[in-house]
């Protein structure tokens, strides 16, 4: 199996050398209760089963803030979340609403080169359409967002299996058709390899 981002060989998916190599680190940006970050967490550890750990973001987002929109600019928001000591992949988590200049939103974000990733709950939520609260549906959405996000920090780039966690997801509709997970194709790709 090829690393798609190094050219690497390794012998095993997913296997105790990615276990040892790669951590990944979420960071709450913004007010997100504890108890949300630690679920979110323990999912995210589930799928790729490797070392993961929620450590403090910065909580004042007024600098990415544009009132014009009436939200949060995406990149510069992904811009200024730096890693600290330790840091491997990290995922920002915001409870804000994200945009890029030419999309109306984005549900996420991700640098590839830096490893680092921002991801919107804003849009998840079913309260946000006028409907009724879904806890399951709004912590299963959000599972699917940090993943795919991470899997672009692994090299990943989208896939045209719609059940794959990496297929786009132009709308929540497409995010609840897929899985949280990544097809066959995809997860052989998956690798423990520098970034640079
Ligand atoms: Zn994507
Ligand atoms: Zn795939």
């Amino acid at each position: 199996m090829h690393c798609s981002v190094c050219g690497k060989i390794s012998k095993d998916n997913l296997g105790e050398g990615f276990k040892q190599k790669v951590k990944i680190t979420l960071k709450p940006l913004g007010n997100i209760v504890d108890e949300l970050m630690e679920e979110l967490k323990d999912r995210v550890s589930g799928i790729f089963h490797c070392p993961t750990e929620i450590k403090a973001g910065f909580s004042d987002l007024s600098q990415t803030y544009n009132p014009q929109r009436k939200q949060y600019f995406s990149s510069k928001l992904l811009a200024s979340l730096k890693k600290s000591e330790g840091d491997e992949r990290v995922v920002g988590i915001a409870d804000v609403d994200l945009y890029v200049p030419r999309l109306n939103f984005v549900f996420g974000e991700a640098d590839v080169v830096s490893g680092i990733a921002i991801v919107s709950l804003c849009r998840l939520r079913q309260e946000y359409y006028g409907s009724a609260p879904d806890e399951a549906l709004f912590l299963a959405r959000a599972t699917k967002e940090i993943v795919h996000e991470l899997g672009h920090t692994f090299g990943l780039g989208h896939c045209s299996n719609n059940k794959c966690v990496m297929h786009f997801s132009n709308s929540l509709a497409d995010t609840d058709l897929k899985e949280a997970n990544f097809c066959n194709n995809c997860r052989p790709k998956i690798m423990p390899c520098p970034i640079i």
